[in-house]
């Protein structure tokens, strides 16, 4: 269906200056598919973006982890669309987990932040994604569906988003979703974008696993007919990451 490839490697709130530079080197020497084969981009802290853009090989791309929902202005800590744009930064995270939970971010917000990002001209990876309570009472493509629903009611063009499904359970705990449990709700969400956005866009959209994803059990995910990549964490800091990277061969 020829979905490219993707991998997103995000960083959280971890480096040093020393640290990035170390990466990147790593990152600058692995040897990858393709652009035409996969697509990579890494997301750094939002103090590390200009560093990381101006060193990064040019076929990996960089996103933001996170922006203000709508215009600059009186918001004291926030970083806004515009600002990324500004900078270069082709792409941003939002709806990330740890920004719902810890954060408060509810579907409403995330799918307004999405929203807003696409319209300044921003690349969107948007997280969605159950807790372990939620999976555990069969709540997950119902959980799943309402976070999908209040980002996709809020815009129509959907060539600029890469969803990604991240189950909170998996993630930073070492306990990877095996690839039927991954393919099962890649299938559902696709499933649901066919049913309540169109065909097409359930064709096209890549929806990508996050969640303890490492070089180890990379391969078996990408394997899955619903998988179009990763969102790798902790061991996007690693030199594994390049071997998540050849995953997409
Ligand atoms: P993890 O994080 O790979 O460390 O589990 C994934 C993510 O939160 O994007």
């Amino acid at each position: 269906m020829g979905r490219k490839f993707f991998v997103g490697g995000n960083w959280k709130c971890n480096g040093t200056s020393e640290e990035v530079k170390k990466i990147l080197t790593t990152l600058n020497e692995g040897k990858v598919p393709s652009q035409d084969v996969v697509e990579v981009v890494v997301s750094p802290p939002f103090v590390f973006l200009p560093l990381v853009k101006s060193s990064l090989r040019p076929d990996f791309h960089v996103a933001a982890q996170n922006c203000w929902v709508k215009k600059g202005g009186a918001f004291t800590g926030e970083v806004s669309a515009e600002m990324l744009v500004n900078l270069g930064i082709p792409w941003v995270i939002l709806g990330h987990s740890e920004r719902r939970l810890i954060l408060n971010e509810s579907n409403e917000f995330v799918g307004d932040k999405v929203a807003y990002a696409l319209s300044q001209g921003l690349k969107v990876i948007a997280c969605v994604g159950e807790t372990l309570e939620q999976r555990e009472s069969g709540s997950t493509v119902e959980v799943v569906s309402a976070q999908t629903k209040a980002i996709a009611e809020r815009f129509s063009n959907w060539a600029n988003v890469v969803l990604a499904y991240e189950p909170v359970w998996a993630i930073g705990t070492g306990k990877v979703a095996s690839p039927a449990q991954a393919q099962e709700v890649h299938a559902e969400l696709r499933k649901w974008l066919q049913a309540n956005v169109s065909p097409d866009v359930a064709a096209t959209t890549r929806i990508i696993y996050g969640g303890s994803v490492s070089g180890a059990n990379s391969k078996e995910l990408a394997g899955q007919p619903d998988v179009d990549g990763f969102l790798v964490g902790g061991a996007s800091l690693k030199p594994e990451f390049i071997d998540i990277i050849k995953s997409a061969e």
